[in-house]
């Protein structure tokens, strides 16, 4: 249920097991929430239902969940088409919500979360958040965001921690995350708000699965992935965003162009 990260993951690992997997989703394309409407959705969504229906799932999208059958232990699922599929295991990933109910008891500002500055600092001088409940002010995107990923948890927790030792801290890292699936590296970083970004730019080649995406806002690339570059990697997608420079769509999405090249412009 659901075609977010942890649904494609535990597919892509079923599958790797030998299991027979259907990966339910509403949505039209996998990964929305993550890869935000429009062309990340359509484009890069599209390429990991492809990567999944390559490698055997039945991924149905458009579709969502409504019940589940049996007694003691599942046996199947039913779906508002009408449809009902035998299942052993149902594995549920349709997302994460904070639990802030201990903040609002004791007179915290929460909303998505707790609501701290770009130190980390709530409105209380002595209690601090970091990790998937915050959501925290980040200097490089300007509104607050709530990240949900690992390496959030462990570079935010550092810094709330250096926060209240008293030392000057402006925590304003672009949100990063991995995962790997079948033959797919993938690495993403930076962020968009969920109403979207104005474009879509690629670089290399999805049908061979070695590619750069860069989701593009006022000119600028505000967040970028990567499929299977090892060589290059992340960094100059990190480094890109955090240039805050404005990019030539053209040249971006022009593999021989280097990627320092275009921040260097
Ligand atoms: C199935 C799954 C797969 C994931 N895969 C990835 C991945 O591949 N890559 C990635 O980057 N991220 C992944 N994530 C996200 C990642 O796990 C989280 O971003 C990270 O664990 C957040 O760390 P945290 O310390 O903020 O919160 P948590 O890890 O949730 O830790 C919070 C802790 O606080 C405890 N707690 C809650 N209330 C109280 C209280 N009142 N008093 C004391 N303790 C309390 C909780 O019990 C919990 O142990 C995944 C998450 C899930 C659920």
């Amino acid at each position: 249920m659901g075609a977010g990260w942890i649904g494609l993951e535990t597919a892509a690992a079923a599958r790797q097991y030998g299991c027979e997997v259907t990966v339910i989703e509403p949505q039209p394309t996998p990964l929305q929430a993550a890869l935000g409407p429009g062309a990340g959705a359509s484009v890069i969504g599209g390429f990991f239902a492809q990567v999944h229906r390559q490698h055997g799932v039945d991924v149905q999208l458009g579709t969502a969940v409504t019940e589940f059958r049996g007694t003691g232990h599942v046996t199947a699922v039913i779906t508002d088409d009408g449809n009902t599929i035998p299942a052993d295991v149902v594995i549920v990933g349709v997302g994460a919500r904070p639990n802030t109910d201990l903040a609002a008891q004791a007179g915290l500002p929460v909303g998505n979360g707790v609501l701290v500055d770009a130190a980390l600092r709530t409105d209380d001088p002595d209690i601090y958040a970091a990790g998937d409940v915050a959501n925290a002010i980040n200097p490089l995107y300007r509104p607050r965001i709530r990240v949900e990923h690992w390496a959030n948890a462990l570079h935010g927790g550092t810094a709330a921690a250096r926060s209240m030792l008293g030392q000057p801290v402006t925590y304003d890292r672009a949100p990063y995350f991995f995962t790997d699936q079948y033959d797919v590296g993938m690495e993403f970083a930076g962020w968009f708000p969920r109403g979207g970004y104005d474009a879509l730019v690629t670089r290399g080649d999805l049908a061979a699965r070695a590619f750069y995406a860069f989701w593009i806002t006022d000119g600028r690339a505000v967040a970028g992935m990567h499929v299977n570059q090892r060589d290059e990697g992340i960094a100059p997608v990190q480094d890109l965003i955090h240039s805050g420079v404005p990019v030539d769509r053209y040249r971006l999405s022009d593999p021989a162009v280097p990627l320092a090249d275009i921040i260097k412009s």
